[in-house]
């Protein structure tokens, strides 16, 4: 082990900074008042365990929130039913969703006002989609396979039954389809699905909505595994953008491992190593890179250390009203 190198961008996003800083703020407005979080407010133990340790509590059941508690949604948006649910009750509703999830709820809501068939390329259980998934009925696609089956989904087959056999097929090329996507898929499969779709259906109107940061995350990591043989990506299990930057390194045939932080760093891990790639997913603090660099550091205190920049964010997303 001689060298790590620094991905950047990596860790928090402006939708993570802002999600926290909303619960941070609702902190110190609101001394006294009891603070819920729907589901976690980002998809990291770290951010969620300190959270916690400050008397928030993160809650799936509505049932157990007394009136007049404040109430955050966390940055992977809410269903649009959960959301009149929570607004029947006596609280605080302060919303953190992030702003570039909200705008495929605004994208899905209009297309399917529009009457259009909408196919959304995410995953069944991520929190995203199940915000959205309330908006109305979607086409969901969670891989290759799936795209490549897609006259055959159900919702599609109905519909091409109904149409007249004779025009039949014309009459499919003018229904009106738009594919959307989870903010934090990987950007190369994602490329592929769509592809595949659109050779199926050639109407198909596209909206990649895989945001700034994914992206500029998994560029760095690419960039990554031109120059180390070993890729340790920090982030928690359920962070879908964490795990996409395995999977980067992965197809790119490195090793690569999801870490929570230091702690999951074994010797196993490291021998035959030279040169190591870290990177974090966009719900993780700065704190928990940190701890990976010194830990490297202290194995080996003559490592060099390096930094790939691909690309200078600077985004930052206004605050809700009610806590400026
Ligand atoms: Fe928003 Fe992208 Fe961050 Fe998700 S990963 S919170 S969509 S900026």
């Amino acid at each position: 082990m001689k060298k790590i190198i620094i991905a950047r961008p990596q860790g928090f996003c402006a939708g993570v900074v802002r999600a926290i800083k909303i619960v941070e703020l609702a902190l110190q407005k609101f001394p006294g008042k009891k603070i819920f979080v729907n589901h976690q407010i980002v998809h990291n133990e770290f951010v969620v365990e300190n959270l916690e340790k400050r008397g928030v509590i993160f809650n799936d059941d509505l049932s157990k929130v007394p009136d007049k508690s404040i109430y955050i949604f966390s940055a992977h948006g809410v269903s649009p039913i959960f959301r009149a649910k929570v607004e029947t009750r006596d609280l605080i509703i302060i919303d953190a969703t992030c702003p570039l999830v909200e705008s495929v709820h605004t994208l899905a809501k209009k297309a399917l006002n529009n009457g259009e068939k909408v196919i959304y390329l995410g995953q069944k259980n991520h929190q995203e989609f199940k915000g959205i998934k309330d908006n109305g009925d979607f086409i969901l696609v969670e891989n290759l396979a799936q795209a490549e089956q897609i006259l055959e989904h159900s919702e599609l087959k109905k519909l091409i039954e109904n149409l007249d056999t004779e025009t039949g097929q014309e009459k499919f090329s003018r229904e009106k389809f738009t594919c959307l996507s989870q903010t934090t898929l990987s950007k190369n499969e994602t490329k592929k699905i769509i592809e595949t779709l659109q050779g199926k259906i050639p109407q198909l109107k596209v909206v990649n909505n895989i945001c700034y940061a994914t992206t500029n995350r998994q560029n760095a990591v690419q960039e990554l595994t031109k120059k180390c043989s070993l890729i340790l990506v920090i982030g928690s299990v359920n962070s879908s953008n964490s795990n996409k930057l395995v999977q980067v390194a992965k197809q790119q045939g490195i090793s690569a491992y999801l870490i929570d932080d230091e702690q999951d760093i074994s010797s196993e891990m490291l021998a035959n190593h030279d040169c190591i790639g870290i990177s974090s997913g966009a719900s993780v603090p700065d704190e928990l890179l940190q701890g990976v660099i010194n830990f490297l550091r202290e194995k080996n205190p003559a490592i060099e250390t390096e930094e790939i920049i691909v690309a200078n964010e600077g985004v930052t997303f206004a605050l809700p009203l009610i806590l400026q």
